[in-house]
This record gives structure tokens, C-alpha cells and sequence, in this order.
């Protein structure tokens, strides 16, 4: 069991200006740090799959509470600034796979109609990251019966029994203590399921992480990629880049700036002391790979650095061992589920711990390339706690079907089915594996979510 944090109780009503007009004393500027709230659907994590389940959730009528240590919602999108809405489309004819949140937010972004079928290009991306930002508070706060509470980060689970009592948020309130009748872990690292006792696993080397970054004033030209990739083999040769891969040098969000694929950091990213050294790794290299360009590469001369995003990427950590461990194989031979609530479409994505020059990975994509397949909402059921789902990246998965599951659109699927299922639960009085996954499918299809069923 997870152990309790004690905190001290501060009178209720301290914490305002005193009326004197003079400097408030210590004792008044404290704030009211014994915090309690319930709700019936907690969800940890405003990310992807985050954001889904809340919505979703509260769409069918649950009380909802989000909780994110970031800012704002988006997850990678927004805080590692990624605009691919990979797993949207099958590659071999860019029809849609995936419907519910996913489109929605696509649409919303400008990118396709809210009915389309099929979209231009299999993996879309939206044309701005802040603009995401917006979209999705004003998704959020159009829910009555949502609250979000942002820079709020969950750090610590108390379980009694086989349930999640409570989940304690370090925020500007102090500690606050939340107890929810279902938590959908969304945090893709699974902090919730780990600390609450969940089996998961973490392979001893995972994929490697990556900081994202944006470089001003460039003049396109033909040769830059190639350009771009010797400066780096020359960097390197210096000893002023550690590993790097791609690179992506890409125009993607204006004619002049490009938007930088290429820091590539190993790391361990549930050790706090290893992620620092990572988010400062990943600084250092992006700024050598900005300065080997400006110094050697045409069409760099007048550029500037405009900024990284605030974290580096972590593409995978803990992943749970649920119910079921969806594998490669089931994947790459498209297995059926009677319990599928959500498809998935990308290629089995994983990038190695080492340069890799000219692409992301080692090997051909289209050698592990699976058709549209089914992804069995026993994967996010958790063992030995009840009332838990556990959704996004860190759902139950071998580490090769991960590589395919993380992408963006199919965290947004399984966000999805989470959360109709915790707010079918908490409705119910029962817990989430007393949900048969095909009522849970039902309840998709009536939102036009779930998996894709076009043939
Ligand atoms: C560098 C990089 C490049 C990628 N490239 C692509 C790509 O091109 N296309 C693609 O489709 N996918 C890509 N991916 C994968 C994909 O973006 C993610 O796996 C996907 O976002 C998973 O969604 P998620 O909701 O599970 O996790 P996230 O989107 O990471 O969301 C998790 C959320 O939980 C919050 N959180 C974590 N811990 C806590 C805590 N303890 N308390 C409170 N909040 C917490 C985080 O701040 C975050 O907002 C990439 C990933 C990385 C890292």
C-alpha cells in the first residue's frame, strides 16, 4: 500500500491580504492547504488520451475532475510541440480508422470535415500547437459537470483494499487529496497504476527521448536537408553532439521557419534525477545542432533560435501488464477482439538508443507495418485494482505493439473508450472489469467512436 503524506491544516480563512493594508503576516499568507474533493471520474493526465477520457466521460454525464501538472492540455502536442495526428488514417488508402475525439479535434483544427472519410495525407498534422491549446480549453470548460485543475501534479495513490482511495495533486492549494469512485490513468507513464500497486513494465532500455525546437529566418533550398545531416556527421566527429537522428528539418508551420526532429536522448524517464539530466542533455544538443547549421549550411546565415518547447518527448516508460498484453503478433496478424473498443494503425515505431542518419529508425517501416487492428479494452483494465483504467501510451501492451499504440490518434482512441467506460462505472456502482468491453463498444458506436467498422 502506498504510503500517506501528512500535512498540517491552516485555519480556514487565512490566506487573504490583511485589511490593514500592511504587509500580511506569514500566518496570512499561508493558504488553506487541507484540500478535499471528490468526483465520480478522476482523470490523471491531460495529454491524448487524457483529454479524450475527460470529454468523454463528461459527455455521457459524469462529474469529472482533471488533473495535469502542465500549464494546459495537449500532452505532447502542446508541450513538446508535435502536430502529427498519427493513426488516424490506414496508410495503404488514408481512409479513417479512427472517429470520436480524434476527428473532432482534427475538424475543429481545420484540417478535414467533421464527416470525412478519408484525409489527404495519413498522417495529418494541425497548423498550430497553440491554437490546439485554445481548442481544447474551450472544449473543456463548455462541460458542466468537468473541472480541470492544471499545474497539478499527482504524487502520491492511497489504496484500501483493491480500490484507489485517493489520489494526493501537489498544487498551489498544497496537497490536495482527491477521491474519486474511478481514475483513468492517462499520465503515460503510468504513475497512478504504479504507485496504486498495478503490475507494469519498463524495459531496461527504452526509446530514446527527444526535445522538439523551432529555427527562424531560413531560406528554403534543395539542399538543405542533405546539408543539415553532414553538418550534424561533422558535429559529432567534433565531439559536439552526442547522438542525433533524422534529422527532420521541416517547414512545417511557415515558409522561413523550420521545426526541428533530431535531439536524441537516452534516458531513463521515471528516474527524476535522469530526466533532468535529459531536459539539459536535449537543450545542449539542440542548440549545437542550431549552431553547427547557422556555421556551415546555407540558407542558415540570418537565422535565429526561436525556442524549444518547455519538455523533452518521452516516447515510452512504464507500460501496465493488464488483463491482456496486447503483442506485435497480434498486430502484424490482426487478431480480433470481441472486446476491440478502439483501432490502431501505425507501424511498429520504435527508435534505437543511437544516431541513426537520414531517418528515426534502423530498419524498413513497411517491413512492420500491420493493417487497421483491433485493440481489446482488456488492455486497459489493470490487475489487483479495481476501480482503475489505464489509458494512452502506458496501456497494456508488449514493447513492439507499444511502438504502434503510442502514436497520438490511438492514445486519443483508447482516452476515449476509457472514459465512456469509467463513466459508465462510477454510474453503476461497479467497477471497470464489470463492464463487458462490448457494452463499452456499444456505448462508443453511439458517439460514433470505437473501432473502425467499415470493412
Ligand atoms: C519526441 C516525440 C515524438 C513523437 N512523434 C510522434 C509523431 O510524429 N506522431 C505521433 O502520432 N506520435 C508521436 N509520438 C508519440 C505520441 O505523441 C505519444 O505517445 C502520445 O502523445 C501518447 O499520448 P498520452 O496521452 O498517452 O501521453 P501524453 O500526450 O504524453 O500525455 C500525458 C500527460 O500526462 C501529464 N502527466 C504525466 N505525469 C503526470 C503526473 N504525475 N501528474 C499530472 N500530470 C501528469 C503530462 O504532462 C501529459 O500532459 C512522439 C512522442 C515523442 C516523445
Amino acid at each position: 500500500m502506498a504510503t500517506r503524506r501528512r500535512f498540517v491544516q491552516v485555519a480556514a480563512g487565512a490566506g487573504v491580504v490583511s485589511a490593514a493594508g500592511g504587509l500580511p503576516s506569514a500566518a496570512a499568507v499561508r493558504p488553506s492547504t487541507a484540500r478535499s474533493l471528490t468526483t465520480d471520474v478522476l482523470v490523471c493526465g491531460a495529454g491524448c488520451a487524457g483529454v479524450a477520457a475527460a470529454l468523454a466521460a463528461a459527455r455521457g454525464g459524469a462529474n469529472v475532475l482533471l488533473v495535469e501538472k502542465a500549464p494546459f492540455a495537449g500532452g505532447i502536442i502542446t508541450s513538446v510541440g508535435l502536430p502529427y495526428f498519427d493513426g488516424i488514417a490506414n496508410i495503404r488508402d488514408n481512409r479513417i480508422v479512427v472517429r470520436g475525439v480524434a476527428l473532432e479535434l482534427l475538424s475543429k483544427s481545420g484540417v478535414c470535415k467533421p464527416d470525412a472519410k478519408t484525409v489527404e495525407k495519413h498522417n495529418p498534422t494541425i497548423p498550430n500547437t497553440f491554437e490546439f491549446k485554445l481548442l481544447l480549453d474551450s472544449l473543456l470548460q463548455k462541460e458542466k459537470t468537468h473541472r480541470t485543475l492544471f499545474n497539478s501534479f499527482v504524487c502520491d495513490v492511497e489504496r484500501k483494499g483493491d480500490r484507489v482511495e485517493a489520489v494526493r495533486v501537489a498544487n498551489k492549494d498544497g496537497l490536495v487529496t482527491i477521491r474519486p469512485k474511478v481514475v483513468v490513468d492517462c499520465t503515460g507513464d503510468a504513475d497512478v497504476a504504479a504507485w496504486a500497486g498495478a503490475p507494469f513494465e519498463q524495459s531496461k532500455e527504452v526509446q530514446p527521448l527527444t526535445l522538439h525546437f523551432r529555427i527562424g529566418r531560413v531560406k528554403k533550398n534543395p539542399d538543405l536537408t542533405r546539408n543539415c545531416r553532414e553538418a550534424l556527421k561533422k558535429a559529432q566527429e567534433a565531439g559536439e553532439l552526442p547522438h542525433y537522428y533524422g534529422p527532420g528539418v521541416m517547414f512545417l508551420f511557415a515558409d522561413d521557419e523550420v521545426y526541428v526532429h533530431g535531439v536524441r536522448v537516452p534516458a531513463n524517464p521515471t528516474d527524476a534525477a535522469d530526466l533532468s539530466r535529459a531536459e539539459m542533455q536535449g537543450r545542449r544538443d539542440a542548440h549545437a545542432m542550431f549552431v553547427a547549421w547557422k556555421k556551415g549550411v546555407p540558407g542558415f546565415e540570418q537565422s535565429y533560435f526561436i525556442e524549444a518547447y518547455p519538455w523533452i518527448g518521452v516516447r515510452e516508460s512504464r507500460r501496465l501488464v493488464g488483463e491482456y498484453v496486447l503483442t506485435e503478433d497480434d498486430l502484424m496478424k490482426g487478431r480480433r477482439f470481441a472486446d476491440a473498443i478502439a483501432t490502431g494503425c501505425w507501424y511498429l515505431d520504435l527508435h534505437p538508443n543511437k544516431t541513426t542518419v537520414g531517418g528515426a529508425n534502423d530498419f524498413k517501416p513497411e517491413k512492420v507495418q500491420p493493417d487497421p487492428y483491433d485493440i481489446p479494452y482488456r488492455s486497459l483494465l489493470p490487475k489487483k485494482v479495481a476501480n482503475l483504467l489505464v489509458a494512452g501510451r502506458c496501456h497494456s501492451a508488449t514493447r513492439g505493439a507499444h511502438a504502434s499504440t503510442r502514436v497520438t490518434v490511438t492514445a486519443m482512441a483508447t482516452g476515449e473508450a476509457a472514459g465512456v467506460a469509467a463513466g459508465l462505472a462510477a454510474a453503476m456502482g461497479k467497477s471497470p472489469s464489470e463492464i463487458p468491453g462490448a457494452r463499452v463498444r456499444e456505448a462508443l458506436a453511439e458517439r460514433n467512436a470505437g473501432p473502425f467498422t467499415d470493412g
